[in-house]
């Protein structure tokens, strides 16, 4: 994760801290090349653009650069505004805060990773939060869907919604919340059909699901193998559906980074989990700091 980007960014930050003394062109040559590094790495343009001029701001203040360590200083300042680039400094966790059942509703392109994901999520709720959780699958485009989600159960022995030919997914979602409440579970979670691209049918259907369920979370799935074409769904889905969060996927295979360190700013939402592996257990709470701490080494 992060690797190439890490190793461009040590080799720029060596230099610089080798320095005794740094010139404002320094730091600007410096930030330069980790432009050219950000951009290699699949960050969005703009967000590269800004976290640039962010850092050169504070870099070449008086303070720093009239300091006693500024190489230091500025590395610091990197840091800091990465963490900030990645969602600030808390990390932020599952909001759980409602009369139970409490509704996650998952939603992304197909292949994300979403049905996994799901699994994954209510494995955690329970090991991790102690909480009963249902699943149901609303997918009712693609054949075997369902099924899916009820095997992933199975393997999980975590409930799962009985299937019902022909049901509609508001309909779905209704018997989940209805079957939640009789089987006093904490924590429903709906896994929304997995879409091409975002289009009116997709917005019409998450009102009317939202409306029934009331969600306390509207998680994003999206594949950060994907780089810029992930950057560009969640911002599709951005402003249409009213997300909370997003979980990126095969963070395991991304060596570059760009999707992570372009979601905070694209979806104004932070991202709270990492898929980290095809396995049920392999997905981790997403901490901006520490993904900073690895991308500087
Ligand atoms: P959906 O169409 O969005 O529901 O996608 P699926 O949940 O069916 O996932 C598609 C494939 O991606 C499956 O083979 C999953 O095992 C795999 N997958 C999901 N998440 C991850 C992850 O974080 N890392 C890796 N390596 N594979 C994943």
């Amino acid at each position: 994760m992060f690797d190439n980007l890490s190793d461009r960014l040590g080799g720029v930050f060596d230099k610089l801290k080798g320095r005794g003394a740094l010139k404002e062109q320094d730091v600007r040559d410096a930030m330069r090349e980790v432009r050219v590094a950000m951009l290699e790495a699949d960050v969005a343009l703009p967000v590269a653009r800004r976290f640039i001029d962010a850092v050169t701001e504070k870099a070449v203040g008086q303070d720093v650069l009239r300091s006693v360590t500024p190489g230091q200083q500025v590395v610091k300042i990197v840091h800091d505004e990465l963490v900030e680039m990645l969602g600030g400094e808390e990390t932020p966790g599952l909001n759980l805060d409602a009369k139970p059942p409490v509704v996650i509703i998952m939603v992304g392109l197909q292949g994300s990773g979403k049905t996994t994901t799901t699994a994954k999520l209510a494995k955690l709720i329970r090991e991790k939060h102690g909480k009963k959780a249902l699943m149901a699958s609303l997918d009712v485009n693609r054949p075997a869907a369902q099924e899916q989600l009820a095997v992933l159960g199975e393997q999980t022995d975590i409930a799962t919604l009985p299937i019902v030919a022909g049901q509609q997914p508001v309909d779905i979602a209704r018997r989940a919340m209805e079957s939640a409440r009789l089987q006093n579970v904490d924590v429903l979670l709906l896994d929304t059909a997995g879409r091409l691209h975002v289009d009116e049918a997709l917005m019409a259907e998450m009102k009317a699901i939202s409306a029934v369920s009331a969600p306390t979370e509207v998680l994003l799935v999206v594949d950060s193998l994907t780089g810029q074409d992930a950057v560009n769904v969640a911002q599709s889905f951005t402003g249409e559906v009213p997300l909370t969060g997003v979980v990126l996927t095969r963070m395991d295979g991304d060596a570059r980074g760009g999707a992570a360190l372009s979601m905070r700013h694209v979806t104004g939402q932070p991202i709270k989990f990492a898929g980290t592996g095809e396995k049920l257990d392999a997905i981790e709470a997403f901490h901006p700091s520490r993904v900073a701490d690895r991308i500087l080494g």
